[in-house]
């Protein structure tokens, strides 16, 4: 709904996935937005979105998509995924279901189509002005000063603010800036792994040359490779690895080592990847690592959301749909605390802090599941049973990819819950092969013992 009163002016900095969803929710609610991008626009100019080509959206980002009224136009530019199809090093395929119901899935979808579709849609609201090729490169909190760079001209400006959100992406200017004002902490903690992009092209006649549907993994123990499809039947492939080591970025360096190393370790993607020397020299190498910073905010004057507040490694495909859940936030504590931006920023940082350090930790953890234990039988086990205890005791026991993939509760209690749950899975399957011979009557007396009642998707 568009509201006839124009309220004050919010400046965001950074037009990104979150940046240009924020934009239109504000607008939505009759703010006008100043919305400033360090890149050029990426609907006239053929740039790369930025870091991975495509993401796996899922609930808590849909949700948010929803309140901006967006769905409908990004519903056709998704691919559903409804689970993980692992391929062992000899070339078998064993799919494992994301979710027991037909929603429970998740989809892949373009960053660059979704971040235009956001930008058209911010424009449309008649109330955001955006300004592309410009850099943030200061702010004076003093005097409510920013300081632009333009990327093209070298020219500074200066432009004075009420409000500022930096949505600026993990290597944040406006997070710099509050940390020179205030005892803000932030760290930024290197994972050791790096990232490249491949690509799997169409086959001749158009088609998908492996299960459109499925997130496809390569699981290898101390690294991985990943594929998610496209809309144009190509798939995007993602190889994760250390920075060093006996296999490492560092070691696998020559056209002869990429091709032995795939030959090795990915025989059976090998002939599907027709330019992967080239691409693997020509493709960037992506560095991982999760930022956390305290607080988020300074005074009623700036606040950190997404990457710029809370950076996380992308093995959980949680970054953008936290990122998109702390924007739906912000827009329900404005609703709470009309035009009170200290209380706003104040409660958002209280309020979304917490769920930032646990997606961080529960994507880190997520690495290990991703290249290790999708292979494991006491893995696939427990899976099976935490599915099972689902179906017998909904109310109460939910598996925890569920609770932070399709559901919207706070991924703290999700991770909270997620902990005594596998304590469960773990006692329960002490001396099991198969899910039938389980002591459901233990489950149950364990479960609500251990377990209160669960609200999947609080208001
Ligand atoms: P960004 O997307 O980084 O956008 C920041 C914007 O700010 C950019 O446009 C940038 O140009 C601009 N900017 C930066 N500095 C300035 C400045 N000083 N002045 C003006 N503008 C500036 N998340 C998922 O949910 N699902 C996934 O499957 C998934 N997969 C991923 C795979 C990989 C390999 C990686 C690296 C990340 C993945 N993520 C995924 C995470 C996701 O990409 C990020 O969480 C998301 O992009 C964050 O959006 P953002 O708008 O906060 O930041």
């Amino acid at each position: 709904m568009n509201h006839s009163i124009h309220k004050e002016k919010i400046t965001i900095i950074g037009a990104g996935l979150v940046g240009s969803l924020l934009a239109v929710l504000l607008a939505k609610r009759g703010y006008r937005i100043a919305l400033y991008e360090r890149r050029p626009d990426m609907r006239r100019t053929d740039i790369s979105a930025g870091r991975s080509i495509n993401l796996a959206l899922a609930n808590r980002g849909i949700y948010a998509l929803q309140q901006a009224e967006l769905m409908e136009k990004i519903s056709p530019i998704l691919t559903e995924m409804k689970g993980r199809m692992v391929h062992d090093i000899e070339g078998q395929l064993n799919f494992q279901s994301y979710g027991q119901k037909p929603e429970e899935v998740i989809y892949s979808v373009s960053r660059g189509e979704l971040n235009k579709i956001c930008l058209n849609a911010a424009e449309e609201t008649g109330l955001v002005d955006i300004f592309f090729n410009q850099r943030c490169e200061s702010v004076d909190f003093k005097n409510n000063q920013i300081t632009f760079v333009d990327e093209n001209t070298a020219t500074q400006t200066l432009q004075q603010f009420s409000q500022i959100i930096g949505t600026d992406g993990s290597a944040s200017a406006v997070r710099e800036a509050i940390h020179q004002q205030t005892s803000q902490q932030h760290e930024i903690i290197p994972l050791g792994h790096s990232y490249k992009e491949l690509r799997i092209p169409p086959g001749r006649n158009g088609e998908y040359l492996i299960e459109k549907n499925a997130l496809h993994i390569w699981p290898r123990g101390g690294f991985m490779l990943i594929a998610l499809p496209n809309a144009d039947a190509s798939f995007t492939v993602t190889l994760f690895m250390s920075n060093e080591g006996n296999i490492s970025f560092e070691n696998i360096n020559s056209a002869e080592s990429v091709k032995a190393f795939f030959d090795e370790y990915f025989t059976d993607i090998l002939p599907l990847i027709p330019q992967l020397t080239k691409d693997f020299f020509s493709n960037p190498t992506g560095k991982l690592a999760t930022v956390k910073c305290s607080p988020w905010h300074f005074k009623d004057k700036a606040l950190l959301l997404g990457d710029a507040a809370h950076a996380i490694v992308p093995f959980h495909g949680q970054g953008m749909n936290c990122g998109f859940e702390d924007a739906w936030e912000l827009i329900k504590s404005i609703e709470q605390h009309a035009g009170d931006f200290a209380k706003i920023f104040a409660q958002v940082n209280q309020n979304r802090k917490i769920n930032g350090d646990a997606i961080a930790d529960m994507a880190i953890e997520n690495y290990i599941t991703m290249r290790d234990s999708v292979r494991d039988k006491k893995f696939l086990l427990k899976n099976a049973l935490a599915f099972e205890l689902e179906k017998r005791f909904s109310g109460y026991f939910c598996p925890r990819y569920s609770m932070v993939m399709f559901h919207r509760l706070p991924y703290s209690e999700a991770k909270s819950r997620g902990i005594i749950q596998e304590a469960i899975l773990n006692q329960l399957t002490e001396s099991i092969q198969s899910i039938k011979q389980v002591d459901y009557a233990l489950a149950e007396q364990l479960i609500k013992e251990k377990l209160s009642p669960v609200s999947l998707n609080p208001n």
